[in-house]
């Protein structure tokens, strides 16, 4: 048996890992399972290159949990390790500069843990102590047991191991016990290591035979490897992507419809977005979008990773160029990162505007549902603002949808003030609104129907990209002012009368603000109402924001 020192420059590693590494314990089986997928994977490369001419056998990755013992085992068929790479990989740890690096770190254990290959040694959180049992791939090698108690000392011995690959055993400690527990450790496999693409196994299928549970002989495997967004969108049905939708998120409702990304220059990104359907008055849950670096689960707070609008959407993106184990803050600052992230938003856009173009009927059925997100997007990134004005809706009060360049046609001959500026009529509520809908119809004007959650804002936003245009509220003085005149019929008032019917309308309607409304004579059409009492535009709007929260 020999025996050793780890080699880091500061004294002790472990207490440090304990300490830093505190808040997410749980990720130690992340590392060391995508090691055995990495190792198995090594095996794969070199049997296809003709390197490995054994057999490669069955390499399902098995997870086994000793709760008595406090043992779990995790043991692949990969390549193995010799001696030496054990002394190579593990032993020499490279820390140069640790002490800096944790003082300027030590908030963040993940970032830790990624910028060192502290894969490895992140059984270390959980352990007292952990033991390598490994037969290298290559001819004749000799297995090696390494093992080590959380003091930089470890031995290495030789061992008599007949199966190729790596048997890693942890021995947890007292502290960490809800480790040792076959459920717990199934739980994480299933979060962390459900799409990894080697099969990953936890024990037996049960089955139930007289009245208990029993164990099969078939593997209890945690992971589908060939998730869907790793296959080629030509060979998939929209069955498929549902079905997937499904399985990610169990309650929802079917999804408007998926964007399935696919880009190998000038980085490598995969991944399904969809757009969920928000049912009525319910919130929107931001961050539902799962980040996966090589099938490898990183997390499902992917704030200011993809632009902010998108994190309203659903679905998964994975990518080995995001880094895996880094701070939220190093994540959001990467110019790679940053790369990804707008051009996931090109994608989403043009997939958008090939939706529009193609179906441009199932486009305009969706559209309710979708306009939220659009809009979201519309109002908080400038570049997106830019590709989706070829394919944002605007829907009149009878239902119809427009784009916004075939809506200007439409109004532009007939809805102008006397600045010459295209009026955009709209109603907030068919329903309350209805008789100045009406009115505005009659006189040949069209209304949209702006009565979505983020329309306020959006009317705004609008105004200032619209060249030369306003908006204004059908049931507000603006639409008795509008230009033609021609077939208006005035009504033959003098102004004195006027002031008088003004004053009787006011005095008899005490709960209205009288500041608030003023009192309008021109009849809409020979069938119409010949007086309306309404509120002015901008005191509808200032309303209206308020509502809505402003800003
Ligand atoms: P990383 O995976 O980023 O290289 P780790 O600390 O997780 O860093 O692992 C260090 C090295 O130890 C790996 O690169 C690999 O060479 C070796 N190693 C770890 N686990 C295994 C395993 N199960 N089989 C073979 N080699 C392994
Ligand atoms: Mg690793």
């Amino acid at each position: 048996m020999q025996k050793g020192k780890i080699g880091v420059s500061t004294d002790n590693i472990f207490p440090i890992i304990k300490k830093y590494l505190y808040s997410d314990h749980e990720i130690f089986l992340r590392e060391l399972v995508s090691n055995a997928v990495d190792a198995t994977q090594k095996l794969n490369t070199l049997a296809r290159l003709g390197d490995f001419k054994g057999e490669l056998g069955d390499t399902t990755i098995r997870i086994a949990v000793d709760e008595k013992k406090k043992t779990i085992t995790i043991s692949d068929r990969g390549v193995g390790m010799t001696a030496e790479e054990i002394d190579k990989y593990i032993n020499q740890v490279a820390f140069s500069g640790a002490n800096d690096f944790l003082e300027k770190y030590k908030k963040d254990a993940n970032a830790i843990i990624g910028h060192f290959g502290l894969g490895f040694y992140s059984a270390f959180m959980v352990s007292k102590k952990v033991e390598i049992h490994t037969l290298s791939y290559k001819e004749g090698a000799q297995a090696v047991k390494w093992e080590c108690d959380g003091s930089p000392e470890y031995s290495i011995e030789e061992i008599d191991k007949k199966e190729r690959g790596t048997d890693i055993v942890l021995f947890i400690d007292d502290e960490n016990k809800q480790f040792a527990d076959k459920n717990e450790i199934e739980r994480l496999l299933k979060k962390y290591c459900r799409f990894l693409p080697i099969p990953i196994a936890i024990g037996k299928k049960t089955k139930w035979e007289d009245g208990k549970e029993v164990e099969t002989d078939e593997d209890n495997i945690v992971n589908e490897t060939k998730p869907l967004w790793t296959q080629t969108p030509s060979g998939l049905k929209e069955d498929d992507y549902k079905k997937f939708y499904h399985s990610l998120y169990p309650m929802a409702e079917d999804p408007l419809f998926n964007i399935h990304l696919n880009v190998d220059y000038p980085f490598n990104l995969t991944g399904i977005l969809y757009f969920p359907k928000i049912r009525n008055n319910i919130e929107i849950q931001k961050n539902k979008i799962q980040l996966y670096c090589n099938q490898v689960y990183v997390t499902d707070s992917v704030e200011g990773i993809v632009p902010e609008f998108l994190t309203l959407l659903h679905g998964v993106i994975d990518s080995p160029d995001i880094p895996l184990n880094v701070s939220r803050s190093y994540l959001q600052s990467d110019s790679n990162v940053k790369k990804i992230s707008s051009h996931i938003t090109k994608k989403v856009a043009d997939r958008l505007d090939e939706i529009f173009r193609n179906e441009r009927k199932s486009f305009e059925e969706k559209w309710d549902d979708l306009k939220i997100f659009i809009e979201y997007g519309m109002l908080t990134d400038e570049k997106f603002y830019e590709r989706a004005q070829k394919f944002a809706l605007l829907k009149n009060t009878e239902g119809k949808y427009f784009t916004f360049e075939e809506y200007k046609n439409i109004i532009k001959d007939l809805q102008t003030d006397k600045d010459k500026q295209l009026v955009y009529l709209y109603a907030t509520n068919k329903e309350d609104q209805y008789s100045f809908i009406e009115a505005a119809k009659n006189k040949g004007y069209d209304v949209l129907l702006m009565d979505g959650q983020l329309d306020t804002h959006f009317i705004n936003h609008l105004e200032q990209k619209f060249d030369k245009a306003r908006f204004v509220r059908v049931d507000s003085d603006v639409p008795e002012k509008l230009i033609p005149k021609e077939e208006k019929n005035e009504l033959k008032l003098t102004e004195a009368e006027k002031d008088n019917l003004t004053q009787l309308f006011k005095s008899q309607t005490p709960n209205i603000n009288n500041a608030n409304f003023i009192v309008a004579f021109e009849a809409l059409d020979e069938n119409d109402k010949p007086v309306m009492i309404t509120q002015q535009e901008f005191m509808r709007r200032m309303k209206d924001m308020s509502q809505t929260g402003g800003g």
